[in-house]
């Protein structure tokens, strides 16, 4: 270990301690960010201020060059707590991020400046007609003098109300192109997220006026060695959410006496318990080694994260669903943490890539009948 990778492992563990002392606020304000489809943004900014953006941020771009290891365990306790702050904090980091080594050659640290100094980023990939294949954009920029101009949408734009910078891709010529925007009056938030979960991430769509994709906020296409925030953290998201789930289980069924018993003393609820702690374990076991790989340098990590995310996402879908059955119907009473569970983890499954589109990646992988994605 280098000197370097010393200090930083040090400034990992200094953070850790630092979450464990602010995830208890967080977790208790998520019932009512869901609640009341309310940003978390006090928490995103506390998480900037106690120093876990400028950590993530890599060492060549000016950051604390934070390993993939580390990023990961802050989104899985993040999402424990408060699954909206780790969703929000995954995109804002993956567009963040994402800008500063896209446009490192152009406009040098530009926007890695921006990240240290607290600005917020957003993620605006998806389409109306592209759904799932976010990184296929269908919407075609039009050339003028000093870039493009798009007129069109971006949909379920996490956490975009407090962006002041958004990436955007658009087709150019039918091919992908990367830009930084800042929001202005041509693009407008159309108020859609009244979701049934991860209401608190308020993703809504965002309507493009003839909005100038300045040439010189324009990036260069991602390279194999670029930080995939986003790919590596949505694994993170469903893991803490069945975590939470499981936990919320363990407290009604020690709690719950039905004819004298507590019910965590039915054998149905140990082997259920059993079976799906394990299944949890074995998913974060492969999610962790993903992410090794990925600090690594290791390409395998990228199938990796496609796999942790599928079995990830059904896994916390399962769980949540037996803490409902284990719950009763005191569970199932709005003032229970598990339903909240239940509908949280669901949007992990439709988040790209949605587990239909990785089960045919994976599927196409494993039967030799590849194509791009
Ligand atoms: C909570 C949440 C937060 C999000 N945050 C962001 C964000 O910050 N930025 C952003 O850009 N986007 C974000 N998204 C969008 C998301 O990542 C997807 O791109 C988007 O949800 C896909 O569109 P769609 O849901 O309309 O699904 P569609 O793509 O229309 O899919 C509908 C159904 O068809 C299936 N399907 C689609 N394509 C295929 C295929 N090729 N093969 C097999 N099945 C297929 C899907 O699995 C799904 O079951 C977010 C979504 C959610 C739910």
């Amino acid at each position: 270990m280098t000197v370097t990778d010393a200090l930083v492992r040090d400034d990992e563990r200094h953070l850790r301690d630092r979450l464990d002392e602010l995830l208890p606020a967080f977790a208790s304000d998520a019932a009512e960010n869901d609640e009341h489809a309310r940003l978390p943004e006090a928490a995103l900014r506390r998480l900037h201020a106690e120093g876990f953006d400028a950590a993530a941020l890599p060492q060549h771009l000016g950051g604390g060059g934070a390993s993939y290891s580390f990023f990961g365990e802050v989104v899985r306790a993040l999402a424990e707590a408060d699954p909206a702050v780790a969703t929000i904090w995954t995109m804002h980091l993956g567009a963040a991020v994402g800008l500063a080594q896209l446009t490192a050659d152009s406009l040098g640290s530009y926007y890695a400046d921006a990240l240290l100094a607290g600005d917020r980023f957003a993620n605006a990939l998806s389409e109306p007609t592209s759904g799932n294949r976010f990184l296929n954009p269908q919407q075609e920029a039009s050339p003028v003098e000093d870039g493009h101009v798009l007129d069109g949408a971006k949909r379920f734009v996490s956490g975009s109300e407090i962006a002041d910078h958004l990436l955007v891709n658009v087709a150019i010529d039918g091919a992908p192109a990367f830009f930084g925007v800042e929001p202005d009056a041509t693009i407008t938030v159309i108020p859609i997220w009244d979701s049934l979960g991860l209401r608190g991430t308020r993703s809504q769509l965002l309507s493009f006026h003839g909005t100038l994709l300045r040439a010189d906020r324009r990036g260069a296409a991602p390279g194999p060695d670029h930080r995939n925030y986003v790919g590596a953290g949505l694994a993170g998201i469903s893991l803490g959410i069945a975590d939470a789930a499981l936990g919320a289980l363990v407290a009604h069924a020690r709690s719950r006496v039905i004819a004298g018993r507590p019910l965590a003393e039915q054998q149905w609820v140990e082997y259920a318990v059993a079976d799906h702690h394990s299944r949890i374990e074995a998913v974060r076991a492969y999610w962790r080694q993903a992410l090794r790989q990925a600090d690594a340098g290791d390409p395998a990590h990228a199938g990796g994260f496609d796999r942790a995310k599928l079995l990830a996402n059904r896994v916390a879908v399962e769980t949540a669903q037996l803490a409902v059955r284990v719950g009763g119907a005191s569970g199932y009473l709005r003032t229970s943490p598990i339903q909240r569970h239940l509908r949280d983890a669901e949007a992990g499954q439709l988040m790209a890539y949605s587990t239909e589109v990785l089960s045919g990646v994976i599927g196409k992988q494993v039967l030799g009948t590849e194509t791009a994605r």
